[in-house]
């Protein structure tokens, strides 16, 4: 039988999944499709039902469906628990487990490609969505000293900050920064080992393409740049760091290791990155 596994999200036209996860199935030699399933909110119910049907292995789930999607499930792995979302669901007998890759990801992303050791490191993140909460688990995870997040909404960040004061040990500190707000500029030019962009500014084909998150000026070379956006292949904000001589990564590293995670718990298998990788760089025109 053709095993099926897909994604979950509205709107999913600009996906890059079905390619990269068409790459690993196919290195693997395993007989499985993987799907767009465009899901408005209101047929997630009906969605998530269908992947208890014996062909599914599961799915991944993306905006705006990774907080929503956990009452529908049997169950919740602990880094799903801590980070309060959902990004894959695995298939496991008759019950649905919510998993979340992004943790491990970004941690391996930060790891292998960037070959930073965020332990005694000042962090700052921009954003405090999903993806903001699985990278500062990652950093407390990873032994960072200061992890200081910036949002655009007081109240949202600071939840984010509250949420994660029982997962940080005595030596970290997680704070926050309202976006609006200047001292989170004087943390970036002056303290800051590493900036992670967790918001969607410069994704290719928004409102805000070809923005860099923080005009390059800020950035010194001391400062190691991580992208979540991965669409352009080198995003402006990678763009304005690499010009101010700092070492800067755009998220396609992140985006293939997740996924290699979410495969693994499908097919006990680990995945061909490089396969993947290729997949992302053919899909981008990169
Ligand atoms: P999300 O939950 O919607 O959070 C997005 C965050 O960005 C929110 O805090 C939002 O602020 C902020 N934001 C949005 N537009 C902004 C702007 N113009 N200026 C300042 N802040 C802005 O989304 P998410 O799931 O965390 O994902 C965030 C980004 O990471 C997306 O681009 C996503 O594609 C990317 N991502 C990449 C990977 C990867 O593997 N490379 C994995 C996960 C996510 P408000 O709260 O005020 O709206």
């Amino acid at each position: 039988m053709t095993k099926r596994a897909g994604v979950i999200g509205h709107p999913l036209t600009h996906s890059i999944s079905p390619n990269i996860f068409a790459a690993a199935f196919g290195a693997a030699g395993i007989d499985a499709t993987y799907e767009k399933w465009d899901t408005p909110p209101d047929t997630l119910d009906g969605r998530v039902n269908a992947l208890r049907g014996a062909d599914f292995l599961g799915a991944n789930v993306t905006i705006p469906h990774k907080e929503a999607i956990v009452p529908l499930l049997d169950e919740r792995a602990d880094v799903a628990k801590k980070i309060g979302a959902v990004n894959t669901v695995v298939h496991e007998g008759d019950k649905l487990v919510g998993h979340n890759t992004d943790v491990a990801g970004f941690a391996r992303a930060l790891r292998e490609d960037a070959n930073f050791d965020a332990k005694g490191k000042y962090a700052l993140i921009l954003g405090a969505g999903g993806a903001a909460r699985a990278v500062a688990l990652a950093l407390i995870e990873a032994g960072a000293s200061i992890i200081y997040v910036v949002g655009r909404q007081p109240k949202k960040v600071d939840k984010l900050v509250v949420d994660l004061k029982p997962l940080t040990p005595s030596g970290t500190t997680v704070t926050w920064a309202y976006w609006g707000d200047g001292s989170f500029l004087r943390m970036l030019r002056e303290e800051a080992h590493l900036l992670v962009n967790c918001t969607p500014v410069g994704t290719a084909g928004s409102d805000t393409a070809g923005q860099p998150a923080v005009p390059a000026d800020l950035i010194e070379p001391r400062t190691t740049v991580f992208d979540l956006v991965y669409n352009p292949a080198e995003t402006p904000l990678v763009a304005a760091a690499r010009s101010r001589g700092a070492p800067a990564f755009s998220g396609g590293g992140m985006l293939v290791y997740q996924a290699a995670e979410s495969f693994r718990l499908w097919t006990g298998q680990d995945a061909d990155v490089d396969a993947m990788r290729q997949a992302l760089r053919d899909a981008l025109g990169a």
